[in-house]
């Protein structure tokens, strides 16, 4: 009797945290230059600040998707300094990943693949949501990846894919949107 009455307190308590109070946390991956700041910024509702570089920030916000408010906290840190301790912490720490490369850059593409498959090693056994996001398709002219490429490179990668344009705003709420869609499939599919 006692271990039952413990197990379903257990089971209020969880489906409590899980469902409303949790902020997930999105890690930004990315070569230097490609519009991770960027995007954080634009998460955040703070892209006045145009330009200024600045040594790793985070931004905390709820967003309703499907109806649902989630919250999440984007972390704008990979670049903070060329430091191991914090790179791995990066790696460990995330409930979501988006990687970014540059359309206009080939080798932050190739940069990319190496991002994904060091994750891959991090965190052998779990299923997290990655998002492999191509930046800078404004600039049509300069463009070194097609959207055939990336795409091709997402379902190697087994990831979602999208393009977006920091710039023209294009996509960015569609990116946010479906980190939180990708963190709830696979919640959802836990539960069950
Ligand atoms: P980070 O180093 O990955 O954080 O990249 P930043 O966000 O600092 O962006 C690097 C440069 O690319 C800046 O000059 C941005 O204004 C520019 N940039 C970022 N996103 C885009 C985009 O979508 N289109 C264009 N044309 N420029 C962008
Ligand atoms: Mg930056």
């Amino acid at each position: 009797r006692e271990s039952w009455a413990s197990a379903f307190s257990d089971s209020v308590i969880s489906s409590g945290s899980d469902s409303e109070d949790q902020v997930f946390k999105v890690i930004l991956l990315g070569e230097h230059g490609v519009g991770k700041s960027s995007l954080a910024r634009i998460f955040g509702g703070v892209e006045d600040l145009h330009d200024v570089e600045e040594a790793g920030n985070t931004y905390d916000r709820s967003i309703v998707v499907d109806g649902e408010e989630a919250s999440l906290l984007v972390f704008d840190i990979w670049e903070q300094d060329d430091n191991h301790w914090l790179h791995n912490q990066c790696m460990k720490m995330g409930d979501a990943y988006v990687i970014v490369y540059s359309v206009t850059d080939k080798a932050s593409f190739e940069k990319a693949s190496e991002l994904r498959i060091q994750l891959r090693r991090a965190r052998q056994s779990e299923d997290i949501p990655i998002i492999l996001v191509g930046n800078k398709s404004d600039l049509v002219r300069s463009r070194e990846v097609s959207v055939e490429e990336g795409r091709a490179c997402a379902v190697v990668f087994d990831c979602k894919f999208i393009e977006t344009s920091a710039s023209l705003h294009h996509n960015v709420k569609d990116l946010f949107e479906g980190i939180v869609r990708q963190i709830r499939l696979r919640k959802d599919s836990k539960e069950d």
